[in-house]
């Protein structure tokens, strides 16, 4: 029997099933001290609306750990400073983490084990992703950079484990320091702006199951159907909780494929195979990141460093405020204020639209997401920007720009969507909601003309160094 006790430091890993590094130190039968440490440094610290639903999954976890007498500790700063602290007030004798992928995660977590793994075990686990970023190479022993290749070497690697359970008996909590109340944290607004996100978004790993099985057993066959509807609940709607490792990725994988074993059984097809197809693209954003730090700052092609992206504050306001002219994308820039989230069809001709027809910096819509996302992802985010853009890996080549009249009456054919959320174009005809031509009192008049925007467009692209 060990003696002493085992730090276990939750990051992107807000949940208590499936959580490797937590079941390896439950299983070290030693007191246990939980931590959560915010870190609020670099240029992607965690926007307004991620802090919010930051605040509202530790709540969550904080409970859930009670029920089984345990306490989250809450600290804020430095991590390695923070744990350095922690392991010495508690005498722990190791310390054990999930892996993350971020740019400074990896100099962050090599500190770690270099200050602290002198004075006390120091392991870290996978647990975030499906296959670990280095796991899947070329033949040639390199990073893939195209999407449907890196699938493929996927399904060739072993299945990703099962989903480990909760722990069933725990460990008594260690003696530790008090840390800091949630409210400590500061992370909710000064000023009640995310009712929205309340009303549609429920948090926690409870409601994270709900919102899985819920799909899994009643949407998951017509994903391929319903996917790019924005006026459905055509998709899962659980990024928000793989975000903050709420659910996990392999949880997700094993729920899919037992439903396909399932329908199987009872002669039917099952469409698991196209809905976990879009897990990988998380897959596939994470192994772009890890091999490509620089990117979500800078283009993955070297080309478009030269690019000659426009830069205009009020043009970039009206599309943060939803005030284009453009139905669709206003309507997208709306539900993502209001709700936190944008479908992801929706995500494809905001981007569009921001990058081709107004010609401003991919940068800048991503910013503007990662501060209003509640599923604000680094890697997914920089993959979809830089893909909308066309200065990623495996991205729609610049000269394919969507037209967002076309999206919308082909996409939300009765006008759905665009009614829900822009409520004064809402009593115009099933064809005419579409047209920015069609006017009405309150919404303005189209910024760019969609042909002279197209135009300006492929004329900015001609300029690009080949
Ligand atoms: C410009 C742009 C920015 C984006 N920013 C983010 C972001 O910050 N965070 C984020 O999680 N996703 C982002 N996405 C990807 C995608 O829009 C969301 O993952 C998706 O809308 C989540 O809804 P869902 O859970 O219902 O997805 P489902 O369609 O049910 O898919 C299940 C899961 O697969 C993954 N997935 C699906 N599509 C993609 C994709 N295109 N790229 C990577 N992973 C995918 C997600 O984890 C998703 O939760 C972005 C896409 C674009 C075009």
């Amino acid at each position: 029997m060990t003696t002493g006790a085992t730090i276990v430091w939750f990051r992107q890993d807000l949940r208590i099933h499936d959580h490797a590094a937590l079941h390896a130190a439950v299983a070290r039968g030693v007191p246990l001290v939980l931590v959560y440490v915010l870190e609020e440094q670099g240029p992607w610290r965690a926007g307004a609306a991620m802090r919010y639903w930051l605040h509202e999954t530790l709540a969550a976890l904080s409970t859930d750990l009670q029920r089984h007498g345990q306490r989250l500790l809450l600290l804020r700063g430095d991590a390695q400073v923070e744990l350095t602290r922690l392991r010495a007030a508690c005498g722990a004798d190791a310390l054990y983490f999930n892996r993350r992928y971020e740019p400074h995660d990896h100099a962050l977590d090599a500190r770690i084990a270099q200050t602290l793994g002198a004075r006390c075990e120091v392991r870290s686990f996978a647990s975030h992703l499906l296959f670990e970023p280095e796991a899947v190479q070329t033949g040639t022993g390199t990073a893939y950079r195209v999407f449907t290749p890196y699938y493929r070497a996927c399904l060739q690697l072993p299945t990703p484990r099962p989903p480990l359970p909760a722990p069933r008996r725990w460990p008594a909590p260690a003696g530790a320091p008090a840390g800091l109340a949630l409210e400590e944290l500061q992370l909710l607004p000064r000023i009640a702006w995310a009712g929205g996100i309340a009303a549609r978004w429920p948090a926690g790993e409870q409601a994270a199951h709900v919102a899985l099985d819920e799909f899994i057993d009643e949407r998951m066959n017509d994903y391929a159907r319903d996917r790019d509807r924005p006026s459905l609940n055509g998709t899962a709607g659980i990024s928000p909780y793989l975000c903050v490792g709420a659910l996990s990725a392999r949880s997700c994988w094993h729920a899919a494929h037992q439903a396909a074993l399932r329908e199987r059984d009872a002669g039917r097809t099952s469409a698991a195979e196209g809905w976990t197809r879009q897990l990988i693209w998380r897959e596939f954003a994470y192994h772009l990141l890890h091999h490509f730090p620089h990117t979500p700052d800078a283009p993955f092609r070297a080309e478009w460093q030269a690019f000659p992206w426009l830069h205009d504050d009020s043009v970039l306001r009206r599309w943060q405020r939803g005030m284009t002219g453009i139905p669709l994308v206003d309507a997208g820039m709306r539900e993502l204020w209001h709700t936190g989230y944008m479908h992801n069809r929706v995500r494809m001709v905001v981007a569009s639209w921001l990058c081709k027809h107004l010609g401003l910096h991919w940068l800048a819509g991503a910013r503007w997401f990662w501060d209003t996302l509640i599923d604000a992802d680094l890697a997914n985010n920089t993959l979809g920007w830089q893909w909308s853009a066309g200065c990623g890996a495996d991205a729609a080549p610049y000269f394919r720009i969507f037209n967002p009249v076309s999206q919308s009456v082909k996409f939300d054919p009765a006008g759905l969507y665009l009614r829900r959320w822009l409520p004064e174009r809402a009593a115009l005809d099933d064809k005419a909601i579409h047209q920015p031509g069609v006017r009405v009192s309150g919404y303005p008049e189209a910024m760019v003309d969609l042909a002279e925007g197209r135009r300006q467009a492929l004329a900015r692209y001609a300029s690009l160094p080949r």
